[in-house]
């Protein structure tokens, strides 16, 4: 199965609102496969589907975080349903590569949406998980991470997000 292309924070379909997906077809299936295969060779925390290209209301996280193993799941038009607490914590994004900030988060959250049988699923998370739902539901909204930063630090991040990119491109 192949490995997508994961895409950055430049290209526009990042910004794009996720539609709902009405149905779950084996295209489907397929992509929601591909995701997890590349989130995991990304080294990543989960991927929504905007960041290989279609912005469909869908993504994949891997609930074995916290645990230090590997249990990614497919979330289909997910909707967060509670959310408690405040934490702070450093943040990364597969699509914004090698920049970092602390983001303050909801500590617990509770999240609904449907998985790849057409089941209706529900996860309670904490911590870091917690945080990668969140982080993933903003893709699904256009947002990136940096969108919950000021501007002066948001800024700096991009000019740090350019340089980066610019060294590879060299
Ligand atoms: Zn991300």
């Amino acid at each position: 199965m192949p490995i997508l292309t994961i895409k950055n924070c430049l290209d526009p379909v990042l910004r794009k609102k996720s539609q709902l997906i009405e149905n779950i077809d084996d295209e489907l299936v397929q992509l929601s496969q591909d995701m997890m295969e590349t989130t995991l060779e990304a080294r990543g925390a989960g991927l929504a589907a905007n960041q290989v290209g279609l912005p469909y209301s869908l993504f994949v996280v891997d609930l074995g975080l916290e645990k230090g193993t590997h249990e990614l799941v497919t979330l289909v038009n997910p909707v967060i349903t509670a959310m408690e607490g405040e934490e702070i914590a450093e943040e990364g994004c597969l699509s914004i590569p090698e920049v970092y900030a602390q983001v303050k988060r909801a500590k617990q959250i509770e999240i609904k949406g449907i998985d790849l049988d057409g089941n209706e699923v529900r996860y309670e998370a904490e911590g870091y998980l917690a945080r990668a739902f969140q982080h993933e539901m903003d893709h699904l909204e256009g947002s990136l991470f940096w969108d919950n930063l000021g501007k002066i630090k948001r800024d700096l991040l991009k000019r740090k997000f350019k340089k980066k990119l610019k060294e590879k491109e060299e």
